[in-house]
C-alpha cells in the first residue's frame, strides 16, 4: 500500500482547479496522470520579465513589464480591424492591440481610467509603442509578482505556458514534507536541499544556469530517482540471493561427450564464463547472472555447456529466444552439438501443428525432453515441465526490464542466465540490472578475420553495385540494410521496398526482401532461402539485427548509415562475422550528416571492439539523446540524465550497498523513508514482490 503521506502527489490531475476534461487530456499526454507527473515536468527556458524602464527609454523587441494607466478604448470599425486600447506609463504612450477578443472582456480587464500592470513584447511601429496581446494583465499591487523570471516549459498544442504555470503553481501546494531518505553524506554536495525544496527550486529558476542538470536541486532529484532505481534492483537481487535454489553439480558425463565433439576449443574467456556459471549452478541459492559478449563471441555454446550440469542431475533446461527465427537457429545449433549424446531437444514455436504441439508438451511434461527451446511464449503458455531447473534467456535487448524482472520472479527456484549480445557500458548495466553478477566474453574465437569497414557517399552507388555484382557471381552472400520504414519518415527514407525493386531490376530474382511487417512464417521462408543460397542478396530493415547466422554472408551494405546509432551499427555488422571469410561492411551515407553521425561512422571504421564502441556510444549520445537506449529497452529516467549524472549512479550503488548491509529490511528510520522513496518513484515490481511478501 502506498504510504498516505504520498496521496497528495498521486492525486489525479483532474482534481486541480479549473482544469476541465479537455485540458486534462492534453496535460496527461504532456506530463502524466498525477500531480507528481506535473511536478516532474521541468522548465527548459526562462523569460525575463524584470525589464521595466520608462517606456521613453525602452528598447524595441524587449519583453516589457510595467504599470500603465488606461486612457482610451478604440473599438474596431470592421471585423478585420483590431481592438485598440491606449494607455501611458507617464513617459510615453502605448497602444495595446487585440484581434478577435470580446469587447466585454477587454472592458473588464482594462477599465478606462484604471491602472494596470502589464507584461508583453514591445514593438515600435509608426512612431508609437505597441504591444499586441499582452501576456499578462493584473492589478498594480501584483506588479512585483509579474516582474520576475518566468519559467518556460515544454508545451503541446492547446496548452500555453501561462496555463501550465498556473497548474504547476497549484500542484506545488500538494507537495508534502517528506521524511529525509538521504544520509547527510549521500550526495557529497555542500548544500543541503530537501526533496520538496528541490522541486520548488526546479520550478522557480532565476537564471539560465538554474535550468541546468548540474544545479544542486536537479542533482538532488536525479539522485533520488537513481537511488530508487538502484535500491529496487538491489532488493530484488537480495531476495533472489536468499531464495533457496537448487544445487546442480553434474557428474560430467554429458559434458565430456559434448565438449570432445566440439570442432574447436573454447576461448579463455568462454572457459572463464562457463566456470562462473557452473559455480553459480552448484550453489544452493538462486542464480541470476548476465552473460555479456559481443556478437559471435560464442555465448550459445557456453550456455549449452552450462545446461549439461543441470541435465546430468536429471532436471530440464530451457532456452528462450527473442524471435522464432532465432529460436529455430538455436535449435539447429544445439541439436547438432547434442547428436549421439542421448540429450533430447524440443523446439516450441507458434508454427507447430496442434498434434505436434500436444506431443511436444507430453514429452516435456514426462521429462523425456531435456532442453526446451522457444520464444517467450514458453512462459505464457500452459506448459508444464517435469522439472525445470535452469532458464537461459537470449536477450539481444528485446525484452524490457520489467519483463525480465517478472520472469525471474516467476521462475520460482530456477536458475537464470541472461545473455546479451551488445556490450553494455557499465553505467547502463547498473541502471538496467543493478549490481548483478555478470560474466563477460571479451574476445572473439581465434581465426576470425577482421571486417573491413568503408564509409561512402550514396552517390557512389553505381560503383558499389558493380563490385557487389562481381562478388555475388563468386558465390558470396550479402545483406542490404535500409532504415526502418516509419510512416512519418517514409518520404525521405530509401524505403526497403523501393530499394528492393531497384536491386531486383539490377540483379534479378536472386534478391530477397525481409522486413518487420512480414509475418513470422514469411520471414522464416526468406531467411531459409538466403541460408540455402536461393537468394544471395537480402534487402532488410533492421529485423536482421537479431542474430541470424548465415556464415556465407560476408558483405553488408548499410544505407543511410548516418541515421543509425553506434550500437546498432555494431550489432548489424556482427552479422557478417559469422564465417571464416573476412567481411566487408559499406556504410552509405546521404546528406545531411551531423558531426555526431560522422564521428559514429569514423569509430566504426577504426574499431570492432564492442565494449569500446558501447562506451563511445553512450558518450556520443550525450545530452539526453537516448534513442539507442530506448530502443534497447533500458531504464528511462525522468529526472536523471546519464550524460551528466553517472557520478550519482556510482554513488547510489555504493549507498545502496551500505544501506542493505546495515538495514536489509528497511526498518530503521532512514529505511522507512527509503520505502517512501520507492513508492514515490513507483518501483512497483520491487515493492510488490519483495517488500510486502
Ligand atoms: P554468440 O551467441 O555469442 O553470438 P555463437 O555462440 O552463436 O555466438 O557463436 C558464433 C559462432 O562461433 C558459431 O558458429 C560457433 O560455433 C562458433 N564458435 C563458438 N565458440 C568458438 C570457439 N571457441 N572457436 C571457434 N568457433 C567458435
Ligand atoms: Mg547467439
Amino acid at each position: 500500500m502506498r504510504p498516505s503521506i504520498l496521496y497528495p502527489l498521486f492525486t489525479p490531475i483532474e482534481n486541480l482547479k479549473g482544469i476541465g476534461s479537455k485540458y486534462a487530456k492534453l496535460i496527461k499526454s504532456l506530463c502524466g496522470e498525477k500531480i507528481i507527473d506535473i511536478l516532474f515536468h521541468f522548465p527548459t527556458n526562462l523569460i525575463d520579465r524584470s525589464y521595466s524602464p520608462p517606456l521613453r527609454d525602452a528598447q524595441d523587441g524587449k519583453i516589457w513589464t510595467g504599470i500603465v494607466t488606461i486612457t482610451e478604448h478604440q473599438k474596431p470599425q470592421s471585423r478585420k480591424q483590431p481592438y485598440r486600447i491606449y494607455c501611458t506609463d507617464g513617459s510615453s504612450e502605448l497602444v495595446l492591440i487585440f484581434f478577435k477578443v470580446y469587447a466585454d472582456s477587454l472592458a473588464k480587464n482594462y477599465p478606462l481610467g484604471s491602472r494596470r500592470a502589464i507584461s508583453g513584447k514591445l514593438e515600435y511601429f509608426n512612431g508609437m509603442w505597441q504591444m499586441s496581446h499582452p501576456d499578462y494583465v493584473v492589478s498594480p499591487e501584483d506588479f512585483s509578482k509579474l516582474a520576475t523570471q518566468e519559467a518556460v516549459y515544454p508545451l503541446t498544442a492547446g496548452i500555453n505556458n501561462k496555463m501550465l504555470r498556473r497548474l504547476i503553481t497549484e500542484s506545488l501546494h500538494f507537495l508534502p514534507d517528506l521524511p529525509e531518505w538521504l544520509s547527510a553524506t549521500s550526495l557529497g554536495d555542500t548544500e543541503y536541499i530537501s526533496f520538496k525544496q528541490a522541486i520548488q527550486r526546479a520550478h522557480s529558476p532565476h537564471r539560465i544556469e538554474d535550468l541546468m542538470p548540474n544545479t544542486a536541486a536537479r542533482r538532488r532529484l536525479a539522485y533520488d530517482e537513481i537511488l530508487s532505481n538502484q535500491l529496487a534492483l538491489a532488493l530484488i537481487r537480495q531476495k533472489a540471493k536468499q531464495q533457496l535454489g537448487r544445487s546442480f553439480t553434474g557428474d560430467g558425463h554429458l559434458y565430456q561427450q559434448v565438449i570432445s565433439a566440439l570442432p574447436f576449443t573454447l576461448t579463455a574467456a568462454q572457459q572463464q564464463a562457463l566456470k562462473d556459471i557452473q559455480q553459480d549452478l552448484s550453489q544452493p541459492c538462486k542464480m541470476l547472472r548476465l552473460l555479456q559478449g559481443d556478437v559471435g563471441s560464442g555465448k550459445t555454446v557456453v550456455s549449452l555447456l552450462s545446461m549439461l550440469s543441470v541435465i546430468e542431475c536429471g532436471s530440464q533446461a530451457a532456452l528462450m529466444a527473442p524471435t522464432e527465427i532465432l529460436a529455430k537457429q538455436h535449435y539447429e545449433t544445439i541439436s547438432t552439438l547434442c547428436q549421439n549424446t542421448g540429450i533430447t531437444v524440443d523446439l516450441l514455436t507458434g508454427k507447430l501443428r496442434a498434434k505436434e504441439k500436444r506431443e511436444a508438451y507430453a514429452r516435456i511434461a514426462s521429462g523425456e525432453t531435456h532442453i526446451i527451446i522457444g520464444t517467450h511464449a514458453l512462459f505464457t503458455e500452459a506448459l508444464t515441465f517435469k522439472d525445470l531447473g535452469y532458464v537461459v534467456i537470449d536477450e539481444q535487448h528485446r525484452f524490457g526490464v520489467n519483463q525480465r524482472l517478472s520472469l525471474s520472479a516467476k521462475g520460482a527456484s530456477c536458475d537464470v542466465l541472461v545473455m546479451t549480445a551488445t556490450p553494455i557500458p557499465r553505467s547502463l548495466l547498473l541502471t538496467a540490472y543493478g549490481d548483478m553478477d555478470y560474466s563477460k566474453i571479451g574476445e572473439l574465437p581465434k581465426g576470425r578475420k577482421p571486417t573491413q569497414t568503408v564509409v561512402m557517399n550514396v552517390n557512389k552507388l553505381p560503383d558499389v553495385l558493380s563490385a557487389l555484382s562481381r562478388k555475388l557471381a563468386q558465390g558470396t552472400r550479402a545483406y542490404w540494410v535500409c532504415p526502418l520504414v516509419e510512416e512519418s519518415e517514409k518520404s525521405d527514407l530509401a524505403a526497403a521496398t523501393e530499394r528492393y525493386e531497384v536491386l531486383q531490376q539490377y540483379f534479378g530474382p536472386q534478391v530477397g526482401l525481409i522486413h518487420g511487417k512480414m509475418k513470422e512464417n514469411e520471414k522464416d521462408a526468406i531467411m531459409d532461402d538466403f541460408k540455402q543460397g536461393k537468394k544471395t542478396l537480402l534487402v532488410a530493415t533492421t529485423v536482421i539485427e537479431v542474430g541470424v547466422n548465415v556464415p556465407e554472408a560476408t558483405i553488408m551494405i548499410i544505407e543511410h548509415a548516418e541515421r543509425f546509432g553506434l550500437a546498432q551499427l555494431h550489432q548489424l555488422r556482427g552479422r557478417i562475422k559469422r564465417g571464416n571469410e573476412s567481411g566487408t561492411c559499406i556504410l552509405l551515407y546521404s546528406y545531411p550528416v551531423s558531426a555526431v553521425a560522422r564521428e559514429r561512422m569514423s569509430i566504426m571504421k577504426q574499431t570492432e571492439d564492442g565494449f569500446y564502441i558501447a562506451e563511445k556510444d553512450l558518450e556520443l549520445r550525450g545530452g539526453g539523446e537516448i534513442l539507442g537506449t530506448r530502443q534497447s529497452g533500458f531504464t528511462q529516467f525522468k529526472l536523471a540524465d546519464m550524460a551528466y549524472h553517472t557520478d550519482l549512479l556510482m554513488k547510489a550503488r555504493d549507498d545502496v550497498q551500505q544501506i542493505l548491509k546495515t538495514d536489509p529490511k528497511l526498518e530503521s528510520q532512514r529505511g522507512q523513508a527509503l520505502k517512501i522513496l520507492l513508492y514515490l518513484f513507483e518501483q512497483d515490481v520491487a515493492i510488490k514482490t519483495y517488500l510486502s511478501g
